[in-house]
């Protein structure tokens, strides 16, 4: 198990719940969007977020978003320590920093001055900037490439006696970053360190989830991850959505309403693909977690339903709502969102 770090009141690694993070894409010249963006995000469901400290006048105004938002803020730094130096005096909870393009006395007095204000840095490895020896080395970005960045970067921290780090390694292509973090996991990671994972420039929000999830999936059922975020060309509120149903299709996040459904067929007589959908955003509140399955005919939906809390399936535009392997009630059309409502809102009643 990794070691347990705190990210303001965030637990991440230890066996803490898999944190969910993003990051706002508003710069701090428009302050004003960008606290409605942080506060957009907060609201969804982001349990840490980033924002990019690129300038002096964003060192300076990090306080002011600081107070804006009650979840941690991460201070993004690339290439300038003193802009870490500044978000950290401005209260940052976290420091993300990109060792391959910060000299290394830079990294050293941002340990130091994170080692005195008690907060974690992330030594965050990109495919995109790795260092000149190591490119050298390999020829081009490579697995082993990342994990020995991520690993000579820790170093340099503990050598400074900080031990309070987050490592990510990441790249744009999935298998590159899988192998990077089972390489990083295996044999690089001795001072048990919780990885911080994701695919970077995994593309838009279609294909950008899709690499997310393959990655990150395989990562997560493998037992490697813990805190994630999904990077997606899209509103950064798209990339939570993401995130949450990641966790949720590895089996981590049980929470919530699960819909199982088929892709139906030729002997599908009602709408169960509408029905199906329309469940799954009507119950998105809901966090009891209850499994339902939407089925379009009796052949499959007898079986599933056994394995679901409820099931529903149908012909001829009446819905049958079983429980076990037993129609338990016929219902219309009209009447079939209702009844619904009512199974779902006694389910969570029940299982409170
Ligand atoms: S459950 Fe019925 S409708 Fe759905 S795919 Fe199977 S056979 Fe077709």
């Amino acid at each position: 198990m990794t070691k347990r770090i705190l990210v303001g009141n965030v637990a991440i690694g230890g066996g803490a719940p898999i944190a969910i993070q993003s990051m706002c894409n508003v710069p701090f010249s428009r302050f004003d969007e960008l606290v409605y963006q942080a506060k957009k995000l907060e609201e969804s469901g982001c349990h840490i977020l980033r924002v990019s400290v690129p300038d002096e006048l964003s060192a300076k105004r990090f306080r002011d978003l600081r107070k804006e938002i009650s979840i941690p803020l991460v201070a993004d730094i690339h290439f300038d320590y003193n802009l870490a130096l500044e978000s950290i005096k401005a209260g940052a909870d976290k420091i993300r920093i990109n060792p391959g393009n910060i000299k290394p006395e830079g990294l050293k007095k941002i340990a130091t001055a994170a080692l005195k204000q008690n907060i974690p840095i992330r030594v965050g490895i990109n495919a995109g900037s790795l260092e000149k020896d190591l490119l050298k080395k390999y020829g081009e970005p490579c697995a082993e490439a990342l994990a020995q960045s991520a690993a000579k970067n820790v170093r340099l921290m503990e050598e400074c006696g900080f031990y309070n780090i987050i490592v990510s390694m990441k790249a744009s292509s999935v298998k590159m970053t899988v192998d990077a973090y089972r390489l990083y996991a295996e044999k690089f990671n001795t001072g048990n360190y919780p990885l911080h994972i994701g695919i970077t420039e995994a593309g838009t929000a279609r294909m950008g989830l899709i690499k997310s999830a393959i990655g990150l999936g395989a990562l997560l059922l493998d037992g490697i991850g813990d805190t994630i975020r999904v990077s997606l060309a899209a509103d950064p509120v798209e990339e939570i959505y993401a995130a949450k149903s990641i966790l949720r299709a590895a089996g981590i996040d049980k929470s919530g309403l699960e819909v199982i459904s088929c892709p139906t067929c030729g002997r599908t007589t009602i709408n169960s693909i509408q029905l199906a959908e329309k469940i799954e955003r009507e119950f998105s509140y809901i966090r009891t977690p209850i499994k339902i399955a939407v089925m379009g005919c009796v052949v499959n939906g007898i079986g599933e339903s056994a394995q679901a809390d409820f099931g529903i399936t149908g012909e001829k535009g009446e819905y049958l709502i079983f429980k076990g392997k037993k129609v338990v009630r016929r219902v219309s059309e009209n009447e079939i969102m209702d009844v619904v409502k009512d199974e779902i809102n006694q389910l969570a009643n029940r299982k409170l």
